[in-house]
């Protein structure tokens, strides 16, 4: 953790749950900022702007934020089509977050016949605009979503489809496989990387979701940290090939660690041990993405 030099935060489960802000977290980030340590929240959500961000954790009870601090999926997909395939055109499925993302980076909307048919989260999808996609995607647009979530939390008991179920919808009505952007994609942590303006390694993701936040930094090659505050418990661990470099219980023990009045050395004795422990099970195993979109693990909550 001491070569930290920049951090990739997530929010939902990690900052706060629903409308609540988590132990210390509003101390956490304002600790960054007041020793001028480059943070971005990333974030799978592609409905809300940056700035709908910043009101939402002004509300909360952080301040000092701007919407530079912000990259969400919708951005990331926005950035890899203009850098893939300059000149493209898009069919959007998703809210304002999204369709800003695109105007932002030159991408016209069309409905005639569009490169691409971009799927994101939130908004009402009609039975029209969906019939409309598969007949963009038969006539040869591509089919890319923001993020791989089947379904995000809306409350403590409820969830919402996400995403990744409308991608599944188009995929099997056109037979085409969509390609999903947001984490655990490497380019969004590349990228979100990039605004930090730091080396790969000095790097550490700071994540509740192992499919999504742990997955994509292990598999860049930053560090990872798991908080325990959202949709992962630590007896979860050994199901996974992949593991966080460290396990916290939150952004409070995180705070401490920053502060160096942290004791996560038995923290991480912890995990080595559980992690040896769980080279003897059997079935361990490393899901592919696909697998992880039809079959996702129950949990209380997904990142957003
Ligand atoms: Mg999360």
């Amino acid at each position: 953790m001491q070569q930290t030099k920049g951090l990739l935060i997530d929010m939902d489960g990690v900052i706060y749950r629903e409308n609540h802000l988590l132990p210390k977290a509003a101390e956490f980030i304002h600790h960054l900022i007041e020793t001028s340590t480059p943070f971005v929240f990333v974030t799978n959500n592609s409905a809300p702007t940056p700035e709908d961000l910043v009101v939402k954790l002004n509300h909360l009870g952080i301040n000092g934020i701007s919407a530079r601090h912000f990259y969400t999926a919708a951005m990331n997909t926005a950035d890899f089509l203009a850098q893939n395939h300059p000149c493209c055109t898009a069919f959007v499925m998703g809210d304002a977050g999204l369709t800003l993302a695109l105007q932002k980076a030159g991408i016209p909307n069309d409905s005639i016949r569009p490169t691409y048919v971009v799927v994101g989260e939130g908004g009402m999808q009609s039975t029209e605009k969906l019939s409309k996609a598969h007949e963009l995607i038969e006539k040869g647009a591509r089919l890319v979503a923001t993020n791989p979530d089947n379904w995000c939390p809306v409350k403590q008991e409820a969830t919402r489809p996400g995403a990744g179920a409308l991608a599944s919808f188009l995929e099997a009505s056109t037979g085409q496989r969509a390609y999903f952007l947001g984490k655990p994609n490497p380019y969004m942590f590349q990228r979100a990387r990039r605004l930090l303006q730091r080396h790969t390694d000095e790097v550490m993701m700071v994540g509740d979701t192992m499919e999504t936040d742990i997955r994509g930094a292990i598999e860049v090659g930053m560090q990872a940290c798991l908080v325990l505050t959202g949709s992962t418990r630590l007896e979860d661990l050994s199901n996974y090939v992949y593991q966080p470099t460290c396990v916290l219980e939150g952004v409070d023990e995180l705070l401490e660690e920053l502060r160096g009045q942290g004791t996560s050395s038995s923290r991480l004795q912890f995990l080595s041990h559980h992690n040896a422990s769980a080279q003897t099970r059997h079935g361990a195993k490393h899901p592919n993405q696909r697998t992880e979109i039809a079959y996702p693990r129950p949990r209380p909550a997904m990142t957003k």
